[in-house]
């Protein structure tokens, strides 16, 4: 597809791991719109906190479907991971240049990305070398119409941001994670280049129940984070009204403790002899 002055768009693709039908994935396309030819392939269903996961022992369906503002997308059984690697593999007929995932519902700070579907989709797309780029915001205990301004906003964010990699690319087998405030955009005080912060879930608790027929069965979650909101950090500049970006790297090695890993007596276990 061109622009108005007859230069080529490039193609994005958008998914994310709520749902094809999610309005934060409505709102992002709409938005990407303006800089690109936008191709969308998200799961028929919720998937979220499935990370990265990947459908190896059955087949995939692609449906065709129509999304609240009457524009044709496209839905998948598989996995957030399976619609990018779909996408990437060309099912669409045209390959994406830039993925990105989201809005999701809810934020992924600090620990929340390895869990996160919707970061899984910029995981894979920057594995398969497109650059990925992943947005949250919003909870869903806001009004529809706060979460409306919030999505609208966090999609102009996320656009500017699409608008920077694609002109100037992103490091190997990284990523972007972008989280904006929960509060009115017009409050927003700027965007912070953060590292992920530190988030734990104190609170979360097993609680076991017994279904009709006497079994026990059990709920995890639930429980409020907890946030250390340092400085530099994507859960501190997020709930100091910041707009976060952190950049990810697949790379997960803890480079600081291999020297000292090494002075293990490593060396011989589990040699025989
Ligand atoms: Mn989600």
């Amino acid at each position: 597809m061109k622009d108005e002055n007859g230069e080529t768009m490039p193609t994005i693709l958008v998914t994310n791991d709520d749902g094809v039908y999610s309005p934060g994935l409505l709102a992002l396309k709409q938005q990407l719109e303006q800089i690109a030819e936008v191709i969308v392939l998200a799961p028929e269903r919720n998937w979220s906190a499935t990370s990265h996961s990947k459908t190896m022992h059955k087949p995939l369906r692609v449906q065709p479907v129509v999304l609240a503002d009457g524009s044709a997308a496209h839905s998948s059984s598989g996995s957030p991971t399976d619609c990018v690697a779909l996408a990437v593999g060309g099912v669409l007929g045209k390959k994406p240049d830039l993925v990105v995932s989201g809005i999701n519902l809810g934020h992924n700070l600090g620990i929340d990305v390895t869990y996160s579907g919707t970061v899984a989709c910029a995981m894979e797309a920057v594995i398969k070398g497109v650059p990925g780029i992943a947005v949250s915001s919003g909870s869903a205990e806001q009004s529809i119409a706060d979460l409306h301004t919030i999505q609208a906003q966090t999609a102009a964010v996320a656009c500017e941001v699409a608008l920077q990699v694609l002109q100037r690319g992103l490091p190997h087998r990284t990523l972007l994670n972008i989280n904006t405030p929960v509060t009115d955009p017009k409050e927003w005080r700027g965007v912070h280049s953060t590292r992920m912060g530190q988030r734990d879930y104190p609170s979360d608790e097993l609680i076991e129940r017994r279904d009709p027929y006497g079994r026990p069965y059990y709920w995890l979650g639930g429980g409020l984070p907890l946030d250390a909101l340092d400085d530099g950090t994507d859960v501190g500049a997020v709930a100091n009204g910041y707009v976060s970006v952190t950049p990810i790297m697949l790379d997960l090695t803890h480079h600081g403790f291999l020297a000292e890993l090494a002075t293990w007596e490593l060396a011989k276990v589990g040699i025989a002899g």
